[in-house]
């Protein structure tokens, strides 16, 4: 079968053919649909060799959906041709938090390496995926699982962000949403599913903030010098309750902290690299800080409920497989809108 792999550090990826894998005990083989295209993806394939525990080359796409093609012996309740989304926060599946769903936070993240499907194992750009565990799935029921690949990271990172600071988000309350790509403007689309609260979205393209505007958001912001002051009028000058910040670099975190509130909170999902400043007149009073990672089963299952009640639904941009080093070098460039998901 035809996959994309990353088969070198700093370099693009390659579609090559790499034999259909079969499903052992307990695992499941999925006839994929979409695998959507994320930024942290770049972030990886920039790093120089030896930084992260991940053995080259392997097939890229954490963000998959499809269809069961096959179990594993011992794997019950599932039946080919279900359409499923993969769970891609592979934890160990016996600590304390993992018993719970909340796999992204794996008490043993730093000895399970690598640490998922498209993470240094092979992932969703391919005709098959090797899905190790049956619990990494949840049904879509009747969603199109081709447009619903963006709910499984995109989204579920989002709602994850959102959902454990909605008690900030009462009425009256503001939430910046600073980046508006795959993430970004699926946080804008859920906040104003689940909020009262006032949202405001800043990017520095303006496609991005057209969409932004379609999807709701109260006030769009060009991302230039001088835009938390804009934050600041638009908020009476208390600033925003949540700020979601999906670029987290230097720049952009020095506009989560001055256009945060007092008693607000700075929720860093973009992996941009550049740090928070934390001081005097630099971060409000009682802000409180929160570096994420993904979301959680339970929250997947959550979002698919979410986007099966039609409340939410992904802009999506399909391309075929083929086309992905083209599709990569779009998203580096800022010449995607939504997300780009890959079909094979
Ligand atoms: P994307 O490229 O689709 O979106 C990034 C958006 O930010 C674009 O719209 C871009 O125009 C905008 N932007 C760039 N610089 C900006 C600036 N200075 N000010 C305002 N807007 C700016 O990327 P994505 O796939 O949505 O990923 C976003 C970030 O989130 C990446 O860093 C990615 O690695 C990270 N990520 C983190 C997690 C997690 O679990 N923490 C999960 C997925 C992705
Ligand atoms: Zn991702």
């Amino acid at each position: 079968m035809r996959a994309v792999r990353m088969t070198a550090w700093q370099s693009e990826p390659e579609i090559l053919d790499v034999p259909v894998p079969e499903p052992g005990p307990g695992q499941v083989l999925i006839k994929v649909a979409g695998a959507g295209v994320c930024h942290s993806d770049l972030h990886i394939m920039d790093l120089p060799e030896g930084l992260l525990p991940y053995e080259l080359p392997f097939t890229l796409g954490h963000e998959a959906t499809g269809w069961i093609e096959r179990t594993g012996p011992g794997v019950r309740d599932w039946t080919a041709g279900e359409a499923v989304a993969v769970y891609g926060a592979w934890g160990c599946g016996r600590c304390h938090r993992c018993a719970q769903g909340i796999e992204n936070y794996c008490e043993k993240a730093s000895q399970v390496s690598p640490s998922g499907g498209g993470l240094g194992l092979d992932g969703g750009m391919a005709e098959y995926m090797l899905v190790p565990s049956a619990r990494f799935l949840v049904p879509l029921g009747d969603l199109d699982p081709r447009a619903a690949a963006p709910l499984t990271d995109a989204g579920l990172t989002s709602y994850h962000a959102i959902k454990r600071s909605l008690h900030r988000l009462v009425p009256g309350s503001t939430a910046l949403v600073i980046g508006v790509g795959g993430l970004g403007h699926m946080a804008v689309e859920l906040l104003k599913a689940l909020s009262p609260a006032t949202v405001i979205a800043i990017d520095v393209a303006a496609d991005k903030l057209d969409l932004a505007k379609r999807l709701g958001a109260d006030h769009v912001l060009p991302g230039e010098q001088g835009v938390a002051f804009q934050v600041r009028d638009l908020t009476g000058g208390r600033g925003a309750d949540l700020v979601l910040d999906f670029v987290g670099e230097q720049q952009t975190l020095a506009l989560a902290a001055a256009g945060a509130a007092t008693l607000g909170e700075v929720a860093v999902v973009g992996m941009g690299g550049g740090e928070l400043p934390v001081g005097v007149g630099r971060l409000p009073f009682a802000c409180s800080v929160s570096m994420l990672y993904w979301g959680s089963r339970p929250e997947l299952m959550e979002l698919v409920t979410l986007a099966r009640q039609r409340r939410i639904t992904p802009r999506v941009e399909t391309f075929p497989l083929e086309q992905a080093a083209e599709v990569y070098r779009r998203l580096r460039e800022g010449r995607l809108t939504g997300r780009a998901v890959l079909l094979p």
